[in-house]
Protein backbone atom coordinates (compact mmCIF):
# COMPACT_ATOMS: atom_id res chain seq x y z
CA UNK A 1 0.00 0.00 0.00
CA UNK A 2 2.88 2.62 0.27
CA UNK A 3 5.95 3.75 -2.13
CA UNK A 4 9.49 3.79 -1.32
CA UNK A 5 8.80 6.97 0.80
CA UNK A 6 6.00 6.02 2.82
CA UNK A 7 3.16 7.76 0.58
CA UNK A 8 0.08 6.42 -0.43
CA UNK A 9 0.59 3.64 -3.39
CA UNK A 10 -2.10 4.56 -5.84
CA UNK A 11 -3.74 0.59 -6.66
CA UNK A 12 -5.67 0.67 -9.99
CA UNK A 13 -7.35 -2.65 -9.39
CA UNK A 14 -7.78 -5.04 -13.27
CA UNK A 15 -11.39 -5.41 -14.18
CA UNK A 16 -12.88 -8.80 -13.49
CA UNK A 17 -15.35 -10.86 -15.08
CA UNK A 18 -16.89 -13.84 -13.42
CA UNK A 19 -19.93 -15.56 -11.34
CA UNK A 20 -19.01 -13.68 -7.83
CA UNK A 21 -18.71 -10.48 -10.22
CA UNK A 22 -21.81 -10.83 -11.68
CA UNK A 23 -23.60 -12.03 -8.27
CA UNK A 24 -22.07 -8.44 -6.32
CA UNK A 25 -22.87 -5.64 -9.58
CA UNK A 26 -26.88 -7.39 -9.04
CA UNK A 27 -26.25 -7.02 -5.00
CA UNK A 28 -24.60 -3.81 -5.29
CA UNK A 29 -27.77 -2.36 -7.60
CA UNK A 30 -30.71 -3.80 -5.11
CA UNK A 31 -28.13 -1.93 -2.03
CA UNK A 32 -28.28 1.52 -4.27
CA UNK A 33 -31.53 1.40 -5.38
CA UNK A 34 -32.49 0.76 -1.56
CA UNK A 35 -30.35 3.16 -0.16
CA UNK A 36 -31.62 6.32 -2.80
CA UNK A 37 -35.15 4.78 -2.61
CA UNK A 38 -36.38 4.40 0.94
CA UNK A 39 -36.16 8.02 1.87
CA UNK A 40 -38.82 9.25 -1.05
CA UNK A 41 -41.12 6.60 0.19
CA UNK A 42 -44.15 7.22 2.03
CA UNK A 43 -46.23 4.74 4.06
CA UNK A 44 -49.38 5.58 5.54
CA UNK A 45 -47.98 9.44 4.92
CA UNK A 46 -44.65 8.99 6.84
CA UNK A 47 -41.25 8.41 5.09
CA UNK A 48 -40.34 5.03 5.27
CA UNK A 49 -37.03 5.58 7.06
CA UNK A 50 -36.43 8.97 8.52
CA UNK A 51 -34.44 9.42 11.88
CA UNK A 52 -34.93 13.06 13.24
CA UNK A 53 -32.47 13.40 15.74
CA UNK A 54 -33.31 17.31 16.77
CA UNK A 55 -36.78 16.89 16.99
CA UNK A 56 -36.43 13.11 18.81
CA UNK A 57 -39.38 12.15 16.15
CA UNK A 58 -38.00 8.71 13.92
CA UNK A 59 -40.30 6.94 11.24
CA UNK A 60 -39.72 3.10 10.43
CA UNK A 61 -41.91 1.82 7.90
CA UNK A 62 -44.89 2.96 8.71
CA UNK A 63 -44.32 3.36 12.32
CA UNK A 64 -43.62 6.89 14.37
CA UNK A 65 -41.21 6.65 17.25
CA UNK A 66 -40.68 8.87 20.00
CA UNK A 67 -37.64 9.56 22.54
CA UNK A 68 -39.71 7.77 24.69
CA UNK A 69 -39.63 4.48 22.45
CA UNK A 70 -35.45 4.61 22.25
CA UNK A 71 -35.95 0.96 23.88
CA UNK A 72 -36.95 0.05 20.79
CA UNK A 73 -34.00 1.38 18.92
CA UNK A 74 -31.67 -0.15 21.60
CA UNK A 75 -33.09 -3.36 20.73
CA UNK A 76 -32.58 -2.68 16.72
CA UNK A 77 -29.15 -1.47 17.32
CA UNK A 78 -27.82 -4.25 19.30
CA UNK A 79 -30.10 -6.97 16.54
CA UNK A 80 -27.62 -5.66 13.23
CA UNK A 81 -24.18 -5.98 15.83
CA UNK A 82 -25.41 -9.52 16.32
CA UNK A 83 -26.80 -10.32 13.17
CA UNK A 84 -23.01 -8.71 11.74
CA UNK A 85 -20.91 -10.86 14.33
CA UNK A 86 -23.05 -13.98 13.38
CA UNK A 87 -22.61 -13.24 9.81
CA UNK A 88 -18.59 -12.52 10.82
CA UNK A 89 -18.72 -15.79 12.53
CA UNK A 90 -19.74 -17.87 9.74
CA UNK A 91 -18.33 -16.16 6.79
CA UNK A 92 -15.87 -13.61 7.63
CA UNK A 93 -15.44 -10.23 5.96
CA UNK A 94 -18.87 -11.06 4.21
CA UNK A 95 -20.36 -7.94 5.25
CA UNK A 96 -16.95 -5.58 3.96
CA UNK A 97 -16.97 -7.71 0.11
CA UNK A 98 -20.67 -7.42 -0.72
CA UNK A 99 -22.92 -4.85 1.84
CA UNK A 100 -20.51 -2.14 3.22
CA UNK A 101 -21.50 1.20 1.54
CA UNK A 102 -17.75 1.45 1.40
CA UNK A 103 -17.02 -0.85 -1.27
CA UNK A 104 -20.50 -0.77 -3.04
CA UNK A 105 -20.11 2.90 -3.75
CA UNK A 106 -16.78 2.72 -4.40
CA UNK A 107 -17.32 -0.23 -6.83
CA UNK A 108 -20.25 0.23 -7.65
CA UNK A 109 -20.44 4.12 -8.68
CA UNK A 110 -16.81 5.82 -8.37
CA UNK A 111 -14.59 3.43 -10.08
CA UNK A 112 -17.41 2.67 -12.72
CA UNK A 113 -16.97 6.56 -13.74
CA UNK A 114 -13.44 6.03 -13.65
CA UNK A 115 -13.28 3.47 -16.18
CA UNK A 116 -16.02 5.34 -18.44
CA UNK A 117 -13.72 8.46 -18.59
CA UNK A 118 -10.32 6.97 -18.22
CA UNK A 119 -10.46 3.57 -19.72
CA UNK A 120 -9.40 0.28 -18.58
CA UNK A 121 -7.29 -0.32 -15.81
CA UNK A 122 -4.29 -0.38 -18.53
CA UNK A 123 -5.19 2.86 -19.90
CA UNK A 124 -5.40 3.76 -16.60
CA UNK A 125 -2.24 3.25 -14.78
CA UNK A 126 -0.85 4.62 -18.06
CA UNK A 127 -2.66 7.94 -17.43
CA UNK A 128 -1.77 8.15 -13.62
CA UNK A 129 1.69 7.68 -14.59
CA UNK A 130 1.67 10.32 -17.50
CA UNK A 131 2.79 13.84 -17.52
CA UNK A 132 0.40 16.63 -16.71
CA UNK A 133 -1.28 17.59 -20.40
CA UNK A 134 -4.33 19.01 -21.67
CA UNK A 135 -5.65 15.83 -22.31
CA UNK A 136 -4.75 13.93 -18.76
CA UNK A 137 -6.07 17.53 -17.47
CA UNK A 138 -9.12 16.93 -19.12
CA UNK A 139 -9.66 13.74 -18.08
CA UNK A 140 -9.00 14.17 -14.62
CA UNK A 141 -11.71 17.30 -14.79
CA UNK A 142 -14.64 15.52 -16.38
CA UNK A 143 -13.91 12.15 -13.70
CA UNK A 144 -13.38 14.87 -10.52
CA UNK A 145 -16.88 16.94 -11.67
CA UNK A 146 -18.42 13.43 -12.05
CA UNK A 147 -17.45 12.56 -8.96
CA UNK A 148 -18.81 15.54 -7.46
CA UNK A 149 -22.28 15.29 -8.90
CA UNK A 150 -22.63 11.98 -7.29
CA UNK A 151 -21.23 12.91 -4.33
CA UNK A 152 -23.56 15.50 -3.66
CA UNK A 153 -26.09 13.37 -4.94
CA UNK A 154 -25.62 10.60 -2.00
CA UNK A 155 -24.91 13.60 0.37
CA UNK A 156 -28.24 14.70 -0.48
CA UNK A 157 -29.90 11.11 0.12
CA UNK A 158 -28.11 10.65 3.29
CA UNK A 159 -29.20 13.93 4.97
CA UNK A 160 -32.62 13.22 3.45
CA UNK A 161 -33.07 10.31 6.31
CA UNK A 162 -32.65 12.59 8.66
CA UNK A 163 -33.91 16.22 7.39
CA UNK A 164 -36.68 14.55 6.15
CA UNK A 165 -37.55 14.29 1.94
CA UNK A 166 -39.90 16.93 1.51
CA UNK A 167 -38.56 19.36 3.96
CA UNK A 168 -34.90 18.65 2.09
CA UNK A 169 -36.84 19.59 -1.46
CA UNK A 170 -38.32 22.65 0.09
CA UNK A 171 -35.15 23.87 1.40
CA UNK A 172 -33.53 23.20 -1.96
CA UNK A 173 -35.93 24.89 -3.38
CA UNK A 174 -34.77 28.04 -1.13
CA UNK A 175 -31.67 29.82 -1.08
CA UNK A 176 -28.73 28.44 1.18
CA UNK A 177 -28.75 31.80 3.44
CA UNK A 178 -32.48 30.33 4.38
CA UNK A 179 -31.38 26.99 5.82
CA UNK A 180 -27.62 27.61 6.05
CA UNK A 181 -27.05 25.39 8.98
CA UNK A 182 -28.36 22.33 6.37
CA UNK A 183 -26.46 23.64 3.15
CA UNK A 184 -23.11 23.49 5.59
CA UNK A 185 -24.29 19.91 6.74
CA UNK A 186 -24.83 19.10 2.98
CA UNK A 187 -21.65 20.78 1.41
CA UNK A 188 -19.43 18.80 4.24
CA UNK A 189 -20.70 15.20 3.66
CA UNK A 190 -20.72 16.24 -0.14
CA UNK A 191 -16.67 17.24 0.55
CA UNK A 192 -16.04 13.81 2.41
CA UNK A 193 -17.53 11.20 -0.07
CA UNK A 194 -15.43 13.37 -2.39
CA UNK A 195 -12.63 12.77 -0.53
CA UNK A 196 -13.67 8.95 0.80
CA UNK A 197 -14.76 7.65 -1.82
CA UNK A 198 -12.86 9.76 -4.83
CA UNK A 199 -9.44 9.37 -3.05
CA UNK A 200 -9.19 7.65 0.10
CA UNK A 201 -11.02 4.79 -1.07
CA UNK A 202 -9.92 1.04 0.18
CA UNK A 203 -7.22 2.65 2.66
CA UNK A 204 -10.39 3.64 4.72
CA UNK A 205 -10.72 -0.27 5.12
CA UNK A 206 -7.06 -1.26 5.79
CA UNK A 207 -6.33 1.50 7.96
CA UNK A 208 -9.57 3.09 9.68
CA UNK A 209 -12.45 0.78 10.09
CA UNK A 210 -13.24 -0.15 13.35
CA UNK A 211 -15.36 -3.20 12.53
CA UNK A 212 -11.98 -4.79 10.10
CA UNK A 213 -9.84 -4.21 13.38
CA UNK A 214 -11.82 -6.39 15.44
CA UNK A 215 -13.39 -9.08 12.85
CA UNK A 216 -10.44 -11.10 14.04
CA UNK A 217 -11.63 -11.40 17.28
CA UNK A 218 -15.17 -12.18 15.70
CA UNK A 219 -13.72 -15.10 13.40
CA UNK A 220 -12.44 -18.51 13.97
CA UNK A 221 -10.43 -21.43 12.83
CA UNK A 222 -14.41 -22.50 11.52
CA UNK A 223 -15.11 -19.42 9.97
CA UNK A 224 -14.93 -19.09 6.40
CA UNK A 225 -13.19 -16.62 4.32
CA UNK A 226 -11.67 -16.17 1.02
CA UNK A 227 -8.80 -18.72 0.94
CA UNK A 228 -5.83 -19.64 -1.63
CA UNK A 229 -5.80 -23.17 -1.18
CA UNK A 230 -2.26 -23.72 -0.72
CA UNK A 231 -1.62 -27.37 -1.02
CA UNK A 232 -3.20 -27.34 -5.07
CA UNK A 233 -1.63 -24.07 -5.81
CA UNK A 234 1.92 -24.98 -4.35
CA UNK A 235 5.09 -25.07 -5.51
CA UNK A 236 3.66 -22.33 -7.91
CA UNK A 237 5.31 -21.98 -10.98
CA UNK A 238 8.67 -20.73 -10.95
CA UNK A 239 9.09 -21.95 -7.15
CA UNK A 240 9.33 -25.53 -7.75
CA UNK A 241 12.59 -27.24 -7.23
CA UNK A 242 14.24 -29.60 -10.20
CA UNK A 243 11.64 -32.38 -10.92
CA UNK A 244 9.36 -31.53 -8.06
CA UNK A 245 5.82 -32.07 -9.17
CA UNK A 246 4.32 -27.93 -9.84
CA UNK A 247 1.40 -27.25 -8.38
CA UNK A 248 -1.89 -25.29 -9.61
CA UNK A 249 -0.55 -21.82 -9.75
CA UNK A 250 0.45 -20.82 -12.56
CA UNK A 251 2.21 -17.32 -11.02
CA UNK A 252 -0.06 -15.12 -13.67
CA UNK A 253 -0.53 -12.86 -11.21
CA UNK A 254 -4.35 -12.00 -12.05
CA UNK A 255 -4.87 -12.49 -8.34
CA UNK A 256 -2.93 -9.63 -7.45
CA UNK A 257 -3.79 -7.31 -10.33
CA UNK A 258 -7.34 -7.81 -9.47
CA UNK A 259 -7.31 -7.08 -5.68
CA UNK A 260 -8.36 -3.63 -4.68
CA UNK A 261 -6.18 -3.18 -1.86
CA UNK A 262 -3.41 -4.82 -3.37
CA UNK A 263 -2.50 -7.75 -1.18
CA UNK A 264 -1.75 -11.34 -2.93
CA UNK A 265 -4.29 -13.75 -1.38
CA UNK A 266 -1.49 -16.49 -1.90
CA UNK A 267 0.60 -15.38 1.39
CA UNK A 268 -2.37 -16.17 3.31
CA UNK A 269 -5.44 -14.39 5.38
CA UNK A 270 -4.40 -10.83 5.92
CA UNK A 271 -6.40 -8.09 7.86
CA UNK A 272 -6.25 -6.21 4.56
CA UNK A 273 -8.56 -8.58 2.77
CA UNK A 274 -12.26 -7.23 2.29
CA UNK A 275 -13.24 -10.46 0.81
CA UNK A 276 -14.15 -8.59 -2.45
CA UNK A 277 -14.09 -12.29 -3.99
CA UNK A 278 -11.97 -10.57 -7.44
CA UNK A 279 -9.59 -12.70 -6.79
CA UNK A 280 -11.75 -15.82 -6.88
CA UNK A 281 -13.31 -14.53 -10.28
CA UNK A 282 -9.52 -13.88 -11.62
CA UNK A 283 -8.30 -17.11 -10.78
CA UNK A 284 -11.12 -19.23 -12.00
CA UNK A 285 -10.52 -17.27 -15.39
CA UNK A 286 -7.31 -18.63 -15.32
CA UNK A 287 -7.97 -22.14 -14.48
CA UNK A 288 -10.11 -22.55 -16.90
CA UNK A 289 -7.61 -21.72 -19.89
CA UNK A 290 -5.03 -23.90 -18.11
CA UNK A 291 -7.65 -26.24 -18.12
CA UNK A 292 -7.84 -27.14 -13.88
CA UNK A 293 -10.46 -27.36 -11.85
CA UNK A 294 -11.51 -23.89 -10.47
CA UNK A 295 -12.16 -22.42 -7.05
CA UNK A 296 -8.00 -22.93 -6.83
CA UNK A 297 -9.38 -19.39 -4.54
CA UNK A 298 -12.48 -20.00 -3.04
CA UNK A 299 -14.39 -19.55 -0.13
CA UNK A 300 -13.33 -22.10 2.57
CA UNK A 301 -11.62 -22.59 5.42
CA UNK A 302 -8.33 -21.31 6.41
CA UNK A 303 -7.77 -25.48 5.81
CA UNK A 304 -9.58 -25.97 2.67
CA UNK A 305 -10.20 -29.66 3.32
CA UNK A 306 -11.99 -29.27 6.31
CA UNK A 307 -15.92 -29.05 6.01
CA UNK A 308 -17.01 -25.63 7.95
CA UNK A 309 -19.36 -26.56 11.06
CA UNK A 310 -21.94 -24.54 11.03
CA UNK A 311 -23.67 -25.11 14.70
CA UNK A 312 -20.50 -24.67 17.15
CA UNK A 313 -20.97 -22.67 20.40
CA UNK A 314 -19.84 -19.13 19.59
CA UNK A 315 -22.53 -19.21 16.87
CA UNK A 316 -25.19 -20.51 18.99
CA UNK A 317 -24.59 -17.76 21.70
CA UNK A 318 -24.63 -15.12 18.75
CA UNK A 319 -27.97 -17.04 17.36
CA UNK A 320 -29.39 -17.69 21.29
CA UNK A 321 -28.76 -13.21 22.09
CA UNK A 322 -30.43 -12.67 18.49
CA UNK A 323 -33.80 -14.51 19.64
CA UNK A 324 -33.55 -13.21 23.28
CA UNK A 325 -33.25 -9.55 21.76
CA UNK A 326 -35.68 -10.06 19.12
CA UNK A 327 -38.70 -11.62 21.20
CA UNK A 328 -37.94 -8.08 23.26
CA UNK A 329 -38.50 -6.51 20.34
CA UNK A 330 -41.58 -8.34 19.17
CA UNK A 331 -42.86 -8.16 22.89
CA UNK A 332 -42.13 -4.04 23.28
CA UNK A 333 -43.77 -3.31 19.95
CA UNK A 334 -47.24 -5.83 20.93
CA UNK A 335 -47.58 -3.54 24.16
CA UNK A 336 -47.13 -0.11 22.58
CA UNK A 337 -49.79 1.90 22.95
CA UNK A 338 -51.39 3.07 19.54
CA UNK A 339 -51.37 6.36 20.90
CA UNK A 340 -49.55 8.29 23.33
CA UNK A 341 -51.72 11.01 25.62
CA UNK A 342 -50.65 13.18 28.76
CA UNK A 343 -52.68 15.79 30.31
CA UNK A 344 -50.19 17.96 32.41
CA UNK A 345 -51.65 21.73 34.26
CA UNK A 346 -51.48 24.58 31.97
CA UNK A 347 -48.26 26.20 33.53
CA UNK A 348 -47.89 29.84 34.02
CA UNK A 349 -51.51 30.36 35.34
CA UNK A 350 -53.39 30.57 38.42
CA UNK A 351 -53.96 26.96 39.35
CA UNK A 352 -57.87 27.15 39.65
CA UNK A 353 -60.08 30.07 38.79
CA UNK A 354 -63.56 30.62 39.97
CA UNK A 355 -66.65 31.16 37.11
CA UNK A 356 -70.22 33.02 37.78
CA UNK A 357 -71.71 30.58 38.17
CA UNK A 358 -69.72 29.57 41.34
CA UNK A 359 -67.84 26.55 39.86
CA UNK A 360 -64.44 26.11 40.24
CA UNK A 361 -62.38 25.88 36.81
CA UNK A 362 -58.92 24.39 35.72
CA UNK A 363 -56.95 24.77 32.61
CA UNK A 364 -55.22 21.27 31.60
CA UNK A 365 -52.91 21.03 28.33
CA UNK A 366 -53.45 16.99 26.48
CA UNK A 367 -50.67 16.17 24.40
CA UNK A 368 -51.76 13.69 21.92
CA UNK A 369 -49.54 11.98 19.49
CA UNK A 370 -50.39 9.01 17.20
CA UNK A 371 -48.04 6.33 17.13
CA UNK A 372 -49.85 3.48 14.97
CA UNK A 373 -50.01 3.02 11.26
CA UNK A 374 -53.47 4.48 10.72
CA UNK A 375 -55.16 7.98 11.74
CA UNK A 376 -56.65 8.39 14.42
CA UNK A 377 -60.38 9.90 15.80
CA UNK A 378 -58.89 11.03 19.23
CA UNK A 379 -62.49 11.65 21.95
CA UNK A 380 -61.37 13.04 25.52
CA UNK A 381 -64.13 12.99 27.69
CA UNK A 382 -65.75 12.70 31.24
CA UNK A 383 -66.70 9.63 32.53
CA UNK A 384 -70.20 9.46 33.36
CA UNK A 385 -70.03 9.58 37.46
CA UNK A 386 -68.17 12.83 37.03
CA UNK A 387 -70.69 14.47 34.72
CA UNK A 388 -73.30 12.97 37.29
CA UNK A 389 -71.72 15.17 40.17
CA UNK A 390 -71.55 18.10 37.87
CA UNK A 391 -68.10 17.95 36.59
CA UNK A 392 -67.65 19.44 32.86
CA UNK A 393 -65.83 19.39 30.49
CA UNK A 394 -65.16 22.10 27.76
CA UNK A 395 -62.83 21.81 24.74
CA UNK A 396 -62.89 23.63 21.21
CA UNK A 397 -63.72 20.81 19.82
CA UNK A 398 -64.96 17.22 20.59
CA UNK A 399 -63.11 15.05 17.87
CA UNK A 400 -59.16 15.45 17.06
CA UNK A 401 -58.58 13.98 14.03
CA UNK A 402 -55.07 12.92 13.79
CA UNK A 403 -52.43 11.48 11.00
CA UNK A 404 -50.24 8.70 11.30
CA UNK A 405 -47.10 10.33 13.26
CA UNK A 406 -49.17 13.99 14.09
CA UNK A 407 -49.23 14.92 17.62
CA UNK A 408 -51.60 17.70 18.92
CA UNK A 409 -52.02 20.16 21.95
CA UNK A 410 -55.63 20.52 23.26
CA UNK A 411 -56.69 22.70 25.73
CA UNK A 412 -59.33 21.34 28.25
CA UNK A 413 -61.28 23.19 30.90
CA UNK A 414 -62.43 21.22 33.60
CA UNK A 415 -65.24 22.62 35.55
CA UNK A 416 -66.83 21.40 38.67
CA UNK A 417 -68.77 22.27 42.12
CA UNK A 418 -66.87 23.33 45.20
CA UNK A 419 -68.14 19.94 46.99
CA UNK A 420 -66.54 17.55 44.47
CA UNK A 421 -63.06 19.12 46.82
CA UNK A 422 -61.91 16.62 49.14
CA UNK A 423 -60.46 18.29 51.92
CA UNK A 424 -57.42 18.85 50.91
CA UNK A 425 -58.79 21.21 47.82
CA UNK A 426 -57.62 18.82 45.35
CA UNK A 427 -60.20 16.52 43.37
CA UNK A 428 -58.44 13.58 41.57
CA UNK A 429 -60.42 12.31 38.47
CA UNK A 430 -59.75 10.19 35.69
CA UNK A 431 -60.51 11.54 32.24
CA UNK A 432 -61.50 9.00 29.14
CA UNK A 433 -59.34 9.21 26.17
CA UNK A 434 -60.23 6.98 23.24
CA UNK A 435 -59.77 6.38 19.76
CA UNK A 436 -63.33 6.18 17.72
CA UNK A 437 -61.47 4.26 14.99
CA UNK A 438 -59.80 1.79 16.48
CA UNK A 439 -61.93 1.59 19.65
CA UNK A 440 -58.84 1.20 21.96
CA UNK A 441 -59.37 3.45 25.25
CA UNK A 442 -57.47 4.75 28.02
CA UNK A 443 -57.85 6.48 31.45
CA UNK A 444 -55.74 9.31 32.19
CA UNK A 445 -55.69 10.18 35.86
CA UNK A 446 -55.46 14.39 36.42
CA UNK A 447 -55.71 16.36 39.82
CA UNK A 448 -58.30 19.13 40.02
CA UNK A 449 -57.41 21.69 42.38
CA UNK A 450 -59.49 24.50 44.37
CA UNK A 451 -60.18 26.47 47.76
CA UNK A 452 -59.57 24.59 50.28
CA UNK A 453 -63.28 23.94 52.25
CA UNK A 454 -63.80 26.86 54.65
S1 LIG B 1 -7.42 -10.81 -1.56
FE1 LIG B 1 -9.07 -11.27 -2.97
S2 LIG B 1 -10.94 -11.14 -1.75
FE2 LIG B 1 -9.30 -10.17 -0.58
S3 LIG B 1 -9.47 -8.01 -1.10
FE3 LIG B 1 -7.96 -8.89 -2.50
S4 LIG B 1 -9.16 -9.49 -4.29
FE4 LIG B 1 -10.63 -9.11 -2.65
S1 LIG C 1 -4.67 -16.04 -10.27
FE1 LIG C 1 -4.53 -18.16 -9.56
S2 LIG C 1 -2.96 -19.02 -10.91
FE2 LIG C 1 -2.77 -16.83 -11.11
S3 LIG C 1 -1.21 -16.28 -9.57
FE3 LIG C 1 -3.20 -16.07 -8.57
S4 LIG C 1 -3.50 -18.05 -7.59
FE4 LIG C 1 -1.88 -18.34 -9.08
Amino acid sequence: MLDERGGKKRIIPAEVVGHFRAWRTRVYFVLLVIFLALPWISINGTQAVLFDIPNRHFELFGLVFLSHDSPIFFFFVILFALGLFTATALWGRVWCGWACPQTVFIDAVYRRIEIWIEGDYIQRRRLAEAPLNGAKFFKLLLKWSAYLVVSSLIAHSFIAYFAGSRKLVTMMQGSPQQNWEYFLIVSFVTGLLLFNFGWFREQFCIIMCPYGRFQNILMDQQSVSVVYDRDRGEPRKGLEAAGQLRGDCVSCNACVQVCPTGIDIRDGLQIECIACTACIDACDEIMTKVKKPQRLIGYSLANPKERPKLFRPRVAAYLTLIVVVLSGLIYTLAVRLPFSSTILRAAKEAPYTLTQDGLVMNHFKAHLFNQSRFKQNIVIALPDELAQKGVKLTQAIDQHELKVGESKQVHLFVSFPPDVLDGLGTAPMALAVRDTVSGESRSVDVKAIGPLPK
